[in-house]
């Protein structure tokens, strides 16, 4: 990557936010870990949020944010943090507007998002993009990112470690973005997101608060494509979302 005056600004202006959250230590991993032998996954249960999640960064205007959310991206550079990384393709930031008011996170790329290295292009992909179309937004004016950017093998549940390890840049991302409303797909995000676990089915239909911003639990659309009965409730959820934002959904 080039190291262009714009560039730098935004280097300088990410480490300040990292600065923000009182990391002031910076180094870059040079040890090759994809030719060590893959580690034994600890044995934990799944979907165990780290107990404290980052303080939230400082806020950044909204002509700055596509810069900073690029500084954040150079800042993951080639990851190897962990054993995701090994059976990747393409490291999979996010997408969407760097000002959107409303954000939805999934849970891990899969095979579709893991060539292409964009969030949701997949066939659940298709469905998340019906369903923001039937809000009467687009996509290109909501912000999509996941609770791990590389894909997990087999489309496996993400680990904990995984996770927990990943996540900070998500949380650095909604900082960025600071989206009034975040939607969280399934209850990976959920789990990660508000750093409880619970069931899905507990935390629907009612507003949480994630970083500042309310956060609104609803399914996952490749559970939807599953079970496509619970697709009703999910419009329930996103018109919850919608109401939040204080935005009409157009009638069915
Ligand atoms: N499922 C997810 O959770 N995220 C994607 O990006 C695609 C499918």
């Amino acid at each position: 990557m080039s190291f262009d005056p714009q560039l730098q600004q935004a280097i300088a202006a990410h480490m300040q936010y990292l600065r923000d959250l009182g990391i002031f230590d910076f180094y870059r991993r040079d040890t090759d870990i994809a030719t060590e032998p893959i580690a034994q996954e600890p044995d934990i249960p799944l979907r165990k949020p780290a107990p404290l999640q980052p303080p939230v960064g400082s806020f950044v205007s909204p002509p700055s944010r596509a810069e900073a959310l690029r500084a954040i991206q150079f800042e993951i550079g080639d990851c190897t943090r962990c054993a995701l990384s090994r059976g990747r393709n393409k490291i999979v930031f996010g997408d969407g507007d760097p000002n959107a008011r409303l954000m939805f996170v999934g849970e891990g790329p899969g095979a579709d998002e893991d060539a292409q290295g964009l969030p949701f292009v997949g066939r659940a992909g298709q469905l998340l993009n019906n369903m923001i179309a039937a809000t009467g937004l687009k996509r290109e004016q909501v912000y999509i990112a996941n609770i791990v950017k590389c894909r997990p093998p087999q489309n496996r549940v993400p680990e904990p470690e995984e996770a927990n390890t990943c996540s900070p840049f998500l949380f650095q991302q909604i900082d960025v973005v600071r989206p009034e409303v975040i939607v969280a797909l399934g209850s990976t995000a959920a789990t990660y997101l508000l750093g409880v676990k619970s069931s899905l089915s507990g935390l629907r239909g009612r507003v949480h608060n994630c970083r500042n911003t309310k956060l609104i639990v609803t399914y996952h659309p490749a559970y939807l494509l599953r079970d496509p009965r619970q697709k009703k409730e999910a419009w329930q959820d996103l018109k919850l979302a919608m109401a939040e934002l204080g935005l009409s959904v157009p009638s069915r």
